[in-house]
């Protein structure tokens, strides 16, 4: 059995993972959870991540977010606090690389709409979807559909769940039902997750010209390091010292999660991946930085994701999603024999995953082909 250095008892292991639902030999260089980390970088979700929108869509700049480089920003950050927590990196690291595998094209906006689209047919939540991915709609081993990972790494996957899907979930679904919670993994890459859109998103409304440093002033987090930065370094360049105080704000952020957290862990005692499971959420900020976290992600809320130009993209893109799915449902003709034969047999849901699946620029294609008549041929 594989088992990394310095893992501290708290940490999910190979020898006490729940395994996975089709048992396989093990492999004899890498651990577990290196081989679902190695999974899906190989899937191809994962690969059109890059071609995914996080706030902007791809074609507004080569210098804003994907859902890859988020990703890959997600996964930086939580193996870091996990190396320090004595926590499975490889296990963090799948879990971020993983869990926005379920992101429709043209992020939130995109999700809304096939949500709704999907009402009546039970419904589309992109973190459900993450791990519909990595369970079903990847086809790429013979023995088996979707990734087959460990019971851990799609525990970190699904990381919110209404009681009436998890009733349907079986094993990974139970922990709602319980009031449980995850592995301690799954909380770090979930905060990470959070650490890493928040402080990117400042970055790219910057860029942008979305948002402006004056506006960000009214922002404790930000204000505070603008202001040490400005002060050591009056002569920098505006781009740098945006830079310079969005890698302390992260910074900050880390080490408050990291001493916050080990007190956590400290107080409780736990010993076992399972006490993880049994305790408080333990991963966690401490009072004041997640008061200055809130106040930062509802400026976000207000100046970046609600800004007319913001609303403008994500109102276009939100018909893009119900004009396909809207198309295909009244003709389900109009779809390549590959994405109706669903592992399910349900047809709306067919349209879901095929919509779901798609990138920004790919959506829009499919669209332009669909009622562009001067495309009438393609
Ligand atoms: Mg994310």
């Amino acid at each position: 059995m594989f088992t990394p250095f310095n893992l501290a008892p708290y940490a999910a292991t190979d020898a006490r993972s729940r395994g996975r639902r089709h048992i396989e030999v093990s492999d004899p260089s890498r651990g577990q959870f290196q081989r679902d980390r190695d999974r899906i970088i190989h899937s191809g979700a994962f690969r059109r991540l890059e071609y995914k929108t996080q706030v902007f869509v791809n074609h507004e700049g080569d210098l804003f977010r994907t859902r890859l480089t988020h990703s890959l920003e997600v996964a930086q950050i939580g193996r870091s606090i996990a190396r320090v927590l004595g926590l499975n990196e490889d296990l963090v690291e799948a879990i971020s690389l993983a869990h926005d595998l379920g992101h429709t094209p043209f992020g939130h906006a995109g999700q809304d709409a096939l949500n709704l689209c999907m009402k009546a047919y039970g419904g589309f939540e992109h973190n459900l979807q993450s791990l519909r991915v990595v369970d079903k709609l990847e086809q790429r081993y013979a023995e088996f559909d979707g990734l087959n990972l460990c019971f851990e790494t799609r525990e970190g996957i699904l990381k919110h769940c209404s009681l009436e899907n998890a009733r349907q979930l079986g094993d990974v679904g139970l922990r709602f039902m319980q009031k449980q919670q995850p592995t301690l993994e799954a909380q770090v890459a979930n905060l990470a997750d959070e650490i890493a859109y928040n402080n990117h998103d400042v970055d790219d409304g910057l860029r942008s010209g979305l948002i402006t440093l004056a506006q960000l002033e009214e922002v404790e987090l930000f204000a505070t390091h603008l202001s040490q930065v400005r002060q050591r370094y009056p002569d920098l360049t505006e781009r740098r010292t945006i830079h310079e105080t969005v890698r302390r704000m992260i910074n900050t952020l880390v080490l408050d999660l990291i001493g916050h957290t080990r007190a956590a862990i400290v107080t409780t005692g736990v010993a076992h991946p399972d006490e993880v499971r049994a305790a408080r959420p333990l991963a966690g900020f401490s009072d004041d930085i997640a008061r200055q976290n809130h106040a930062l992600k509802q400026f976000l809320r207000q100046h970046l994701y609600q800004h007319y130009r913001v609303v403008r993209m994500t109102t276009k893109a939100a018909r893009v999603v119900t004009d396909l799915f809207e198309a295909f449902l009244k003709n389900p003709a109009l779809l390549s024999a590959e994405h109706t034969c669903n592992p399910s047999g349900d047809t709306p849901r067919a349209i879901a995953d095929y919509i779901a699946g798609m990138t920004d620029r790919y959506a829009m294609r499919e669209h332009r082909r669909l009622f562009a008549i001067e495309d009438v041929l393609l």
